[in-house]
């Protein structure tokens, strides 16, 4: 891995300035973003992204500040006459409702002047993204059909561990409690990146003690003072948007 670019940090809640919490991380042969929140075409631009650096996007789970900016950013490729493929790993059982999705923006893959390919995954299983690129999803407790509400597909969300040549990345993207922290604990990596919106920081605080040359960031979060106040004395970065790291210089 090259490069990891935080392109957006904000958590569920819009933010003035900063965009929806997504990462994009530069392989020598990949271009991968994981989650496509509302407004993340223009978050892209913002960081300095091309959209046909992009090979593919990981969706973690389907709250609007993780996927809902996919029909846009699709409709820029198509705008952009885009012609290399272009890949949407989603949980599997969303696979049909995406395509509707698409649809009802008036987006049919079949008239693209590129190949879209919608991969379905399934929790626990490795994923190859491509060479030596892949990832494992994991169901955390974040999405949980709390109020009983009747639907025809279950609720799910996936923390990610990304598996890429030298460096091990662990993305919690939203988690339901602290307990979700150590989903990868059977793993080594050298990267974690947490969401600070539904966990405390002194439960990730607790966690980091657990682990040994692991770099910890923080992003996913609403109040950025109160972040920053909370870590003052951690060597915990708290990302922003257009950080760029180079994970061999950590
Ligand atoms: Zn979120
Ligand atoms: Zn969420």
């Amino acid at each position: 891995m090259e490069e990891l670019i935080f392109v957006g940090t904000s958590s569920g809640k819009t933010d003035a300035i900063r965009f929806h919490s997504s990462l994009f991380f530069r392989t020598e042969n990949y271009g991968l973003l994981i989650d496509a929140g509302d407004g993340i075409a223009k978050g892209l631009l913002n960081a300095g992204i091309d959209f046909d650096e992009i090979d593919g996007v990981v969706i973690t789970h389907t709250h609007a500040d993780h996927f809902a900016g996919l029909a846009s950013l699709v409709t820029q490729m198509i705008i952009d006459g885009r012609k290399k493929s272009f890949q949407i790993f989603i949980f599997n059982d969303y696979q049909k409702q995406l395509l509707d999705f698409l649809n009802l923006a008036v987006l049919f893959p079949e008239t693209f002047s590129f190949d879209l390919r919608i991969k379905g995954f399934e929790f626990g299983i490795e994923n190859n993204i491509a060479g030596s690129l892949s990832f494992l999803a994991r169901q955390n407790s974040h999405v949980v059909n709390k109020r009983k509400v009747e639907t025809d597909f279950p609720f799910a969300s996936a923390s990610i561990f990304l598996n890429a040549g030298k460096h091990g990345v662990v993305y919690t993207s939203d988690v339901g409690n602290a307990k979700d922290l150590r989903l990868f604990d059977d793993l080594t990596y050298d990267i974690f990146i947490s969401e600070c919106e539904h966990i405390k920081p002194k439960d990730i605080a607790n966690f980091s003690k657990t682990k040994k040359d692991v770099s910890f960031f923080i992003t996913h979060y609403t109040d950025a003072e109160e972040i920053r106040r909370a870590f003052s004395h951690s060597s915990f970065k708290i990302a922003y948007d257009k950080l760029k790291i180079n994970p061999n210089k950590i």
